[in-house]
């Protein structure tokens, strides 16, 4: 920032309004959630329009902004100054500003105490806490709620002195100033210069701000319907008086010193206290905890150590390929300062292990070699010609996240440890930042507004469709438009655990999570990320869970548990299954599109997993490379490269761009980028806002295809595909640690269905299909799914001769304690004797018997009678009534199925479509079992369940169907057109009849619709 150009205390009267020099000390950004009404990225663009070479960003008890506060300022070359409004135990508030690194600290700490003693989403901090933390801190004395003014406002002179005095204490005379705020309201001109006549009485600064709540005065109305919002209360509820000015917008000093004319200095003392606050946020790896190591060895010492140790374990006799790239790796690790990092995390895996925690890594991280040694990724990077740079490259300054995934049902075990081994005051979980959606806002936007009922639609049409509109409809839309996008609230990340040697609270802020005895940084993973603090993701997957569930189920049935682990991934028999996309319950190729990719493809080995779950991807999908490759797989299409260059890079895939690393192989071998730069690239074409940095690489890549004797016209093609692929897409690295998951679920399936079935069913919810499709799937491979058994059901499904018994679980609405008392009070003499052992209440036994529980003692609507004539109170029951059961006729089957269908979401015996069976054999129309025996290009009609109904983006307006059968699935395919006709039937859970063509291809056959509608019987 530039010197003043005035004498610091002179002032400067130039009639220029833009040459008076002011910098904005107090200012809340969109991060005083519900408060401020511009994003910092917008305040910082205004301050720089308006000429101003410093902001300083002052968001309620909260540096939440700060990360983007920080970009967005260098970027438009404004020098950042961070602080915070804290909000004080008695309701005070007080400006805080920080000069140095220990006024970070103190900051962090302060708002940390502030947050960490009250309920989520409040603050207050104790003036006993302030005392010890004011290093490094310039306090300026607050707002109308500050402690000097609102004694003042009070007429409480004495008391106004008595809390300057105290704060001259606490900051000292030098880093106290007195805070002016004129918002032309009715007395602010009045407090102004009490408050001047107080400082001078004291001998301290005073100092202008403009407690800026929004970048422009437009921006008025939004900050009051935040302020609405905040209350709950329509906004003409707020007294006129309570409502603030539309002045706290970003003004220049030319704007402010009408205000401030007798008092000159307060304008020009901004500058002073600018120039004092010189801390800059920097960027770099925390200090981690520090990793104990044997004695005589350092980190790096050690993580060499227990790679040399895995080796034999991995490798055998491993090649000198192995060994001369984990002593490279290494040696990448030791530079970058990361050998703790390996350390904490392969502790928090071991911890695992050891505990039977079924985990691996995913992402980036099984690209290394030292990752595979340490078990925390299952692939061998050096086998699949995997990229360590992606992982973790010597000229790449970001730092790699170490992704893990965790059985999900055990995960909190894993967290715990963490808490637990490095302590509560050095681990937290990242926040999420929860935004404003315009459509999900306007519920709330018109309650601030008290906009009428009928206009509510009106203004929910003009958002949809941009529909003309006047007045306050329009008025709501409009701000439901601004508000889009701005945070609303924080939450927690998935499972981004941040850790810190020194205490986290003195790094960045934390406070409480919505979840008992969780705390969260005050960073989402973007912040943390650019910030180049390291988190550990410590992911719940289902499917981990799942594994291992049926992994102890064949234990408990044989006695001889699988070791999954050892599988060797080149069983035809489990290949051949999946090629005919027998995949339900698979994990990540059970889906329709897979079932549609699958045949074709035919996997064979691993790397066939590996590209099959790389295809179905947006990246791929967008980049139209799906269809060329399988084409090129099954010889109907030659492989061309756009350039020879690329056959190294491209061979793999046919010539298409499958994953990610591929952006670096092909920019290394094309344009000669380093792995570094193909890292930048491949970066920046996954992000939103990084044109200008992809037209940069973009002329280097140009500029090294040439200088490689590549024609321009082939480097731009080349580059454009790089682009339409973006990055999204798995890096191989990461389909290549999910197909191992793939295999271990398709070969349970294959050998052990019943025990992968229940263990899927006692997992939910997961995957691609709902436990109804799972259980026809079961039944079709030839599994008994037997029913509900309140004599036998527990509260997870079991196996049973062979067989599935449903689990009580499955109960809608009967819950853990209902199915405990039920457990604990077994085995029963009658209906009665249930009721009056378990006092259940009467609608849980209801449930019960609808949902087949009880169909041992009777038949069901029996039951229901007998039920009705118990005295039935929740504490009380007596004895029955001796009574006669009527001759009930007893359910239909159909009747039967709707109730397990209402009560279970499936049903163990029936499928829906037995009930219309024998109707349409003798109308001739088709199953999914005689579809297989038609023509191609056979016009059928053809009825099933809609299971699944899915428009996908990339699919330019075509809707997928599944309908299934007691036989299995039917793919249909509806056009555009007909999605206009008959779109309204297109829905999943009803029973449709299609009238369609037939299309055969490969293996894989679909029914072309030309006719939707809902199956009408009679
Ligand atoms: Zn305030
Ligand atoms: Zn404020």
């Amino acid at each position: 920032m530039s010197a003043p150009r005035n004498g610091a205390s002179s002032g400067c009267m130039t009639s220029a309004w833009s040459s008076i020099d002011y910098v904005e000390l107090h200012c809340h950004s969109a991060f005083s959630l519900l408060d401020g009404a511009s994003t910092p990225e917008a305040l910082v663009a205004r301050a720089a329009d308006l000429g101003m070479d410093a902001l300083a960003l002052t968001d309620h008890d909260a540096l939440y902004g700060a990360v983007p506060f920080v970009t967005a300022a260098r970027a438009r070359g404004i020098r950042p100054i961070f602080g915070a409004e804290l909000t004080l135990e008695d309701g005070h508030h007080l400006t805080l500003l920080v000069e140095n690194e220990a006024g970070w600290r103190n900051l962090c700490t302060l708002i940390s105490r502030a947050r960490m003693r009250m309920p989520k989403g409040q603050a207050a901090l104790p003036w006993a806490d302030v005392q010890h933390h004011t290093t490094g801190l310039i306090c300026l004395s607050g707002c109308r709620q500050g402690p000097v003014a609102a004694a003042l406002l009070r007429w409480d002179r004495a008391g106004a002195f008595r809390a300057a005095k105290r704060l001259r204490e606490l900051f000292g005379p030098d880093r106290l100033w007195i805070e002016l705020q004129d918002h032309l309201r009715k007395g602010d001109g009045a407090l102004v210069a009490n408050l001047v006549s107080l400082a001078r009485h004291l001998g301290l600064g005073y100092v202008a701000t403009n407690n800026v709540h929004y970048a422009r005065r437009n921006d008025h109305p939004l900050h009051n319907l935040l302020m609405a919002m905040r209350q709950h209360v329509p906004l003409d509820e707020i007294p006129a008086a309570q409502r603030p000015t539309s002045e706290s917008y970003l003004k220049t000093g030319g704007r402010l010193l009408p205000l401030f004319s007798a008092y000159p200095e307060a304008l020009s003392n901004t500058l002073r206290i600018a120039e004092r606050c010189e801390f800059e946020l920097r960027y770099g790896l925390q200090d981690l905890p520090t990793f104990p190591t044997p004695p005589g060895l350092d980190a790096i010492g050690y993580l060499t150590r227990l790679c040399h140790q895995a080796l034999p374990w991995r490798y055998g006799a491993p090649s000198e390929r192995v060994c001369q790239q984990l002593a490279y790796e290494l040696q990448v690790i030791a530079q970058a300062g990361l050998a703790n990092y390996f350390l904490i995390v392969w502790d928090i895996v071991c911890f695992a292990r050891i505990h039977g925690i079924r985990c691996q890594g995913r992402g980036s991280a099984a690209n290394s070699l030292v990752a595979y040694l340490l078990a925390i990724s299952p692939i061998d990077p050096l086998t699949h010609d995997l990229v360590f740079e992606r992982f973790l490259s010597a000229e790449r300054p970001a730092l790699p996240d170490i992704d893990i995934d965790f059985a999900a049902d055990r995960r909190e075990e894993v967290i715990q440890y963490v808490y637990g081994r490095y302590g509560h005051d050095h681990a937290a979980m990242a926040s999420t930042l929860v935004t404003f959606r315009a459509r999900s806002a306007l519920r709330d936007v018109a309650h601030a507004l008290d906009l009428p009922h009928v206009l509510l639609g009106q203004a929910q049409q003009a958002l949809d469709d941009a529909a003309q509109i006047g007045g306050t409809a329009a008025l709501a839309a409009e701000l439901c438009r601004q508000i889009e996008g701005l945070p609303r609230h924080l939450g927690q990340h998935s499972g981004g655990m941040v850790l810190t040697g020194a205490p986290l609270a003195a790094r960045v802020p934390i406070e409480p999570a919505r979840m008992p005895g969780r705390v969260v940084v005050q960073w989402d993973k973007d912040a943390l990320e650019e910030a180049g603090l390291i988190k550990i993701d410590i992911l719940g997957l289902r499917m981990l869970s799942a594994i291992s569930e049926a992994v102890a189920l064949i234990g408990q049935t044989t006695g001889c548990p699988p070791d999954l682990d050892r599988l060797t991934f080149d069983d035809p028999e489990v290949y051949a299954m999946i090629a005919r996309a027998d995949t339900i319950g698979m994990f990540q190729v059970e889906s329709r599109a897979q079932a549609q990719v699958l045949p074709r493809l035919k996997p064979r080995c691993f790397n066939d997993l590996i590209v099959a779950i790389s295809l179905i991807r947006p990246g791929p999908l967008q980049g139209d490379m799906v269809h060329p490759y399988l084409r090129r797989r099954q010889g109907i299409e030659k492989v061309v490269y756009a350039h020879p260059l690329l056959k190294p890079a491209l061979e793999e895939t046919l010539g298409v761009i499958l994953f990610q690393e591929q952006v670096l192989k092909v920019a290394r071998d094309l344009a000669g980028f380093t792995p570094g730069q193909g890292e930048q690239l491949r970066r920046a074409l996954g992000s939103k806002n990084a044109e200008a940095a992809i037209e940069r690489l973009r002329a280097a890549f140009l500029g090294g295809a040439a200088a490689r004797g590549a024609p321009l016209s082939v480097a731009a093609a080349v580059f454009e595909q790089l682009r339409a692929f973006g990055s999204y897409s798995f890096p191989k690295s990461h389909a290549a640690a999910f197909a191992v998951i793939v295999y271990q679920s398709a070969w349970l399936k294959r050998y052990h269905t019943a025990a992968f079935f229940c263990a899927l069913l006692n997992n939910q919810p997961m995957g691609f299909w709902p436990p109804s499709v799972l259980i026809g799937d079961a039944k079709r491979h030839g599994l008994t799914i037997l029913p509900l058994d309140v004599e036998r059901s527990v509260a997870r499904c079991t196996l049973e001769a062979g067989g599935i018994r449903l689990g009580l679980s499955y109960v809608n609405g009967l819950g853990a304690a209902a199915t405990q008392r039920i457990l604990a009070a077994r085995p029963f003499a009658s209906l009665a004797d249930l009721c009056q052992r378990t006092r259940l209440p009467r609608a849980q036994i209801e449930r019960l018997v609808a949902a087949g529980a009880f169909d041992g003692w009777g038949e069901r609507r029996q039951l229901l009678w007998e039920l009705g004539t118990l005295r039935y109170a929740a504490d009380e029951l007596d004895l029955p009534i001796p009574h006669r059961i009527p001759d009930l006729p007893p359910q239909s089957r159909a009747e039967a199925f709707a109730d397990e269908m209402a009560t279970l979401g499936l049903s163990p015996s029936e499928h829906v479509m037995m009930f219309y069976r024998a109707w349409l054999d003798g109308e001739g129309i088709h199953s999914s079992a005689t579809l297989e025996v038609c023509d191609d290009g056979q016009r059928v009609r053809l009825a099933g369940l809609c299971v699944v109904h899915q428009a996908p983006p990339t699919a330019k307006g075509f809707h997928f169907l599944t309908l299934e059968d007691e036989w299995g699935m039917v793919n249909v395919i509806v056009s555009p057109g007909l999605v206009v006709r008959d779109g309204r039937h297109l829905h999943g859970g009803r029973v449709l009849l299609v009238e369609g063509v037939v299309q055969r291809e490969s293996d894989v056959v679909n029914l072309i619709a030309q006719r939707v509608a809902p199956l009408a019987v009679g």
